[in-house]
């Protein structure tokens, strides 16, 4: 039904996509770009291994949490102190 050229190429643009994805996730778009479409599916396991940037560590952090309000780190729900500025977070000001 489908040629295999032509499913190779649909892995190929799958590859790119998720590559780009993982890339955007990570802070690293440009190296997502790059990776996915010279390298395919080895370049998605590079992205997957790729450690974030601190940026976009910080935006991860925020989604499951949020931000301290004396300094402005990303904590996680439920905590009652600071881990950056050990302030305490039971009242917030
Ligand atoms: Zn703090």
């Amino acid at each position: 039904m489908f040629s295999p050229l032509f499913i190779l190429l649909l892995l190929w643009i799958v590859s790119v996509w998720v590559s780009v994805h993982l890339g955007n996730q990570k802070g690293h778009s440009l190296a997502g770009w790059l990776l996915g479409l010279f390298l395919g599916w080895i370049g998605v396991i590079i992205m997957a291994v790729i450690s974030p940037s601190p940026e976009a560590q910080r935006r991860l952090l925020l989604t499951e949490g949020f931000a301290c309000p004396f300094c402005q780190e990303p904590v996680r729900h439920g905590a009652t102190v600071c881990p950056h500025c050990q302030r305490d977070l039971k009242t917030p000001s």
